[in-house]
């Protein structure tokens, strides 16, 4: 496994290009894609298209031309993700104050930074694995056993936004019955280079659909590409369990926006939660600040480490050429803006009006926070010291 962690991209990410080039070409292996959701508005952007351009049914054409067996969205167990997040949000609020607040765990530069500068804080963050690592213990767990799969031959191949999560699928918590969760992870911009190295021309690409069983998703689950959207997301199906009502109106937009720290008020039912997301680690570190000494306390926070969140990853395209390394303020809101569009014309929503959802707790997982789903969908985080950065019982 090839492992660097900065999500900035001001190191070069090792590539695992080789890697997957080689399982692609072993016929004894069953090779899956999944695609996380920000690059569906993204990779176009490597083909000259415009920031921002959609092009989903392009990227699962490009990728089943390389050769993988299966294309699925990570979209679907980012509902996944926010079944139990939000099912965990409901525990803490009627049975557990005491972990109170509630930290998102989605983005690993933020579980990191919380695991050295805020161990004392590590009760707080949600157990939830990150959808990709979500999507790896499912396919080698419930969909090798519904589709009679040895779960040995599947490699899973997740395409991220993110050199961080290269370090977060070697991780040794991310395994699930002694198989790894996630295989091998590309950055957008490798799949890039592989889609150019065989020649395929992109922008030509007719358009084609994820494979069962992961095809179907909320655009709850899409919107995670952008700061705020998990929170959003998770606020959606929260408000269902706590209240057993419906959102109105699913739109929250205290949690859109590029401002680096904002905050915002929920109601659900008699009992109204103080929100807060932060995106970049100086944002998360003046809210943690606050929230420590009283100055603004809040229930729930999401944090992602990139600027704009996923869709400002280190492993995006790098726009304006090589000399650009920052990808500009323009471009973040064109790309998520792409994504709050693909929301508003989506007629599922939320993540647990999706059928997928229905199907894994039927016949796997039981129910959220179930025993089963905490033995393949949640995690445990390490403390670690400033310096040096070590597990807690390390010999230096
Ligand atoms: Fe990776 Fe997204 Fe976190 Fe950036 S914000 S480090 S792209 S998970």
């Amino acid at each position: 496994q090839c492992v660097i962690a900065c999500p900035t991209a001001s190191l070069s990410e090792k590539e695992c290009i080789r890697d997957v080039w080689k399982v692609l070409n072993d016929p004894t292996k069953h090779v899956i894609a999944q695609t996380a959701p920000s690059i569906q508005v993204t990779i176009g952007e490597d083909f000259n298209m415009p920031v921002g351009t959609f092009v989903r049914g392009k990227l699962v054409t490009a990728l089943r031309r390389l050769g993988f067996n299966k294309v699925f969205a990570t979209d679907v167990t980012a509902d996944l993700t926010i079944m139990e997040e939000a099912s965990e949000l409901k525990e803490r609020v009627t049975e557990h104050p005491e972990r109170l607040p509630l930290l998102s765990s989605c983005c690993p530069a933020w579980v990191k930074f919380a695991e050295h500068f805020y161990p004392d804080l590590l009760p707080n963050l949600s157990t939830c694995k990150s959808p990709h690592e979500m999507c790896g213990a499912m396919t080698k767990t419930w969909y090798a056993q519904k589709y009679g799969i040895d779960p040995s031959t599947i490699v899973n191949v997740a395409i991220m936004p993110c050199t961080a999560k290269k370090y977060e699928a070697a991780r040794p918590e991310m395994t699930s019955d002694g198989f790894r969760n996630v295989d091998y992870v590309l950055t957008t911009r490798e799949l890039s280079r592989m889609i150019r190295s065989v020649g395929i021309d992109f922008d030509d690409l007719e358009d084609s659909k994820y494979d069962k069983p992961f095809d179907q998703f909320s655009s709850a689950g899409t919107i995670f590409g952008a700061t705020g959207g998990v929170l959003e997301a998770a606020v959606r199906t929260a408000y269902y369990f706590m209240t057993g009502d419906e959102m109105g109106v699913p739109d929250y937009e205290d949690a859109r926006g590029q401002k680096g720290l904002k905050y915002g008020n929920v109601a659900f039912g008699d009992r109204t939660l103080t929100i807060a997301i932060a995106h970049g680690a100086g944002n998360a570190k003046k809210a943690l600040t606050r929230h420590l000494n009283g100055e603004k306390t809040f229930d729930y926070m999401e944090v992602m480490a990139c600027p704009g969140g996923c869709v400002g990853g280190g492993g995006q395209p790098i726009l304006g050429g090589k000399d650009q390394k920052r990808i500009s303020l323009d471009y973040r809101h064109n790309r998520a803006d792409a994504l709050y569009n693909i929301d508003k014309g989506s007629k599922i929503r939320k993540s647990y009006e999706n059928p997928v959802m229905q199907e894994i707790y039927d016949e796997f997982l039981g129910k959220p926070l179930s025993e089963t789903a905490k033995k393949y969908l949640h995690t445990s985080y390490v403390k670690r010291g400033r310096f040096p950065y070590l597990r807690e019982g390390d010999k230096s």
